[in-house]
């Protein structure tokens, strides 16, 4: 079992940041509001997770540590539809597979709480502890009994760099969700909660932006969209400050990049990224999903109109406001 979840493993924890997405997502999924995340060395040596979500129960926690067991199993087409996130059932396995990790955790039925450590999918120990209700998961060494795939990690810099851009990108996903960041000892990010996403936006990209904001929100027969588009003036050479999240969930789309980056085109006769932080409702039967257990493609029916609406939106909204 051991080398088999090991292989399995490489295919969902890349890096550090991986194994903050994902015990981010199942914090989300636990029903949390508010998640700590907290690195050390760029989340090489130590990463620690707190939520205030519903905590394992205690006869579930060896289970849950098992491949393919998870507590929300859908179908793959109900990805974009069901507030779940997860739904492989991959990631602790694979995560006890390459790291020493310690569980807290404590339901609201159970009396007391777990404490649960497992290294290189090694059951170490399983007691019991006082705890408050939620969980906390704490990854060390990540990679420790694999030094070729130790080796390729950047710098805890850079790691800790990817890191943070997760939790902006899930902090913005969910702004009804109080997020923190701690790297090193140092807060880098705290978010309320109360789904204030100005308030967010001046929080991870600072006064500029967040006072440059042009608000969007827009029914089309194919989709709604809410949030804002940036100020056309601001040139960049990346789409890094393009946010599209889709029924919750953040993702890339060259059709949406494309679309929007035309409608701004259209507007400003050149070419420029922009700033865009657009919330998106679809109907599930309108996108395919190819999942892939690291990254999500997206397909949509009806591109053509999609292009459309979503130039002619940028265009309107660009040409209607005062600049
Ligand atoms: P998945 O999220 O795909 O179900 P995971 O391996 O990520 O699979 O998690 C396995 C199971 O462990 C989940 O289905 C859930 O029941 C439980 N779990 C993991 N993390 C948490 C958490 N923070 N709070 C509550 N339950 C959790
Ligand atoms: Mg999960």
């Amino acid at each position: 079992r051991e080398t088999i979840d090991k292989i399995a493993a490489g295919e969902v924890v890349e890096r550090p940041k991986s194994v903050v997405k994902e015990l981010v997502e199942n914090s989300i999924d636990s029903g949390a509001t508010a998640i700590t995340v907290e690195i050390k060395e760029g989340g090489i040596s130590l990463i620690r997770i707190t939520d205030n979500g519903s905590g394992i129960k205690k006869s579930d926690i060896p289970i849950a540590f098992l491949r393919h067991s998870t507590s929300k199993i859908k179908t793959a087409e109900d990805l974009l539809s069901v507030s779940s996130l997860g739904f492989r059932g991959e990631a602790l396995s694979s995560i006890s597979a390459i790291a020493r990790v310690e569980l807290i955790t404590k339901t609201y039925d159970d009396l007391t709480g777990t404490r649960y450590i497992i290294e290189g999918s090694k059951e170490i120990s399983n007691t019991e502890i006082g705890a408050p209700e939620g969980t906390t998961f704490i990854v060390k060494d990540i990679f420790f009994n694999t030094p070729a795939r130790r080796k390729f990690l950047k710098s805890p810099t850079t790691e800790g760099n990817y890191i943070a851009d997760v939790v902006e990108k899930l902090a913005l996903s969910h702004p009804d969700i109080s997020f923190k960041f701690i790297s090193n000892n140092k807060t880098k990010l705290h978010t309320s909660g109360n789904s204030n996403i100005k308030d967010l936006v001046y929080q991870i990209y600072g006064r500029e932006i967040a006072s440059s904001l042009i608000d969007v929100e827009v029914e089309t027969p194919l989709f709604k969209i809410n949030g804002f588009l940036g100020k056309p003036i601001i040139t960049r050479g990346n789409r890094n400050y393009e946010n599209y999240f889709i029924n919750g969930r953040y993702i890339k789309s060259s059709l949406l990049s494309k679309s929007i980056e035309d409608g701004y085109k259209n507007y400003l006769m050149q070419h420029q990224y922009p700033f865009t932080l657009l919330y998106f409702d679809f109907e599930g039967s309108m996108i395919d999903v190819n999942v892939h257990p690291t990254k999500m493609e997206l397909r949509f029916s009806h591109n053509e109109e999609i292009y459309q609406q979503l130039y002619d939106i940028v265009f309107d909204k660009l040409s209607n406001r005062e600049l």
